[in-house]
């Protein structure tokens, strides 16, 4: 109740939201009766937790920041909102996004902007941003993202929340509307390292449903994180700094709070050594044409037939026409950009010179960080280049909106996992800065003991 009394109170105004539960309090009061019935529950049972649009609920519409979606409630849960379910959390409602998570302000949503809780006339990231300004602005304590190039990590770095983009493969894709399939990976939003630890613990593991989803078994990241902090856990820990992650373009204040990190990493007994990883120049390049190629598959699903919208034009037409007529109406500028984008990239005579030419980049990037993990235990670097940037204004620039990416977008073409935790507030702006910490696949586990370590 108390949740939904402060998203009454101020989703007004932050806009995180997009649907509301209205059995949120009937699930809640199953759970305290099942409770007070001496039921073995989990740690998290009772927990209230907002769902980014992009994953599928069957009791809530599940749009994706797209009209083309509106209205749309899926026949089943993605495999992550059925665990959350079966850990009895309790869905709060569904959070504002970029259209099918394309963009890094949630700017391009059909459904209107999120605005940052620190100031509302700044954007809170994107694409998650509404799971993030949820979290930051106490309307949940938990959320779900997902992260495909930076879509929890960035939000999280200007919200001044914590953010974890997992192993891609670890947490399943099984109905999250997927962006890019090779780059798509859901996570978890919080407010503090071991928050996501435990959120982390719930969705994890293999799922059958996901053909790239991994068959490990992992350790206990709430276990990871408690050992951080109990002290102790960053001496001797051999940590790279991005020499590319660092530089130019950074603003003031970022590259002040990230040096201070470094100090503070110093202090706690880590070895603090400068990387390189000369790949990252064109790790930008590289994803915006492998994602729009792959995004530009995905989205030919919506054609009018299976899915939401159907637009027939007047005095009738063929299939073709009615197909044409509905994405016109329902894909907005961004996503119509990138489909037109990867339809060429993937096309007759370009297919190598394009999308082949991102594919080796990709293999580079992959080597580079091989390369400096064979020399630490953890890369870092700022989690985004600014603080959080004023809405509108780089909603009509593309290329700047796709900068901001570069932080985090490495990450995702190595698969590797990476968070974002809060590091202070800029000295010029006031507003939240993260500091990024990425691990080697699978040692997702790092990533909680030193992010735990530092806060
Ligand atoms: N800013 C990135 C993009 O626009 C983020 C995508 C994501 O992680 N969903 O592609």
């Amino acid at each position: 109740q108390a949740h939904l009394d402060r998203i009454a109170a101020v989703d007004g105004d932050v806009h995180a939201f997009l649907h509301v539960s209205d059995s949120a309090l009937a699930t809640a009061a199953d759970v305290d009766r099942r409770r007070a019935a001496g039921d073995a529950l989990g740690p998290l049972a009772g927990v209230p937790i907002a769902v980014k649009d992009v994953l599928c609920t069957i009791d809530m519409p599940s749009t994706s920041g797209s009209r083309i979606l509106e209205g749309w409630v899926p026949p089943y849960d993605a495999t992550v909102v059925a665990k959350l379910r079966a850990a009895d959390l309790i869905p709060l409602g569904k959070t504002n996004m970029d259209e099918f998570a394309m963009g890094s302000s949630t700017e391009f949503s059909a459904y209107g902007p999120t605005h940052n809780p620190w100031s509302l006339d700044r954007i809170p990231g994107g694409s998650g941003g509404g799971s993030a300004a949820a979290v930051a602005a106490f309307e949940a304590p938990l959320a779900l993202g997902s992260d495909t190039g930076g879509s929890i990590r960035q939000p999280g770095a200007v919200t001044g929340t914590v953010g974890v983009k997992p192993t891609y493969g670890s947490v399943s894709r099984y109905g999250a509307i997927a962006l890019a399939s090779s780059l798509d990976q859901v996570g978890p939003v919080s407010r503090t390292v071991l928050d996501s630890a435990l959120l982390h613990d719930v969705i994890k593991g293999h799922d059958p449903r996901d053909s790239t989803s991994l068959r490990d078994a992992w350790p206990s990241f709430t276990e990871a994180a408690r050992a951080g902090l109990a002290g102790g856990a960053l001496q001797g820990v051999r940590i790279g700094v991005v020499k590319e992650l660092n530089g130019d373009g950074f603003q003031g204040g970022v590259k002040t709070r990230f040096a201070e990190a470094l100090e503070l990493l110093s202090n706690a007994g880590a070895e603090i050594v400068e990387v390189s990883a000369p790949s990252f120049e064109y790790a930008i390049s590289a994803y915006y044409l492998i994602l729009p190629a792959e995004a530009s598959s995905n989205l030919a699903k919506f054609d009018s037939v299976r899915f939401g919208m159907r637009v027939v034009p007047e005095g009738g037409g063929t299939v073709e026409d009615v197909m044409a007529a509905t994405r016109e109406a329902g894909f907005g500028p961004e996503v119509k950009r990138r489909i037109i984008l990867g339809t060429y990239a993937l096309s007759a005579g370009y297919y190598e010179a394009y999308y082949g030419s991102a594919q080796k980049v990709r293999t580079l990037v992959q080597r580079d960080f091989a390369a400096a993990f064979a020399d630490v235990d953890v890369l870092v670097s700022p989690s985004a280049p600014t603080t959080a940037f004023p809405l509108g204004s780089k909603i009509d620039d593309p290329l700047a909106m796709y900068l901001n990416d570069i932080t985090t977008i490495p990450a995702n073409l190595a698969g590797i996992p990476g968070i974002t935790i809060p590091m202070g507030l800029a000295d010029e702006d006031g507003l939240p800065v993260g500091l990024q910490f990425m691990a080697p696949a699978r040692e997702d586990a790092r990533l909680y003991t030193y992010g735990a370590a530092l806060e």
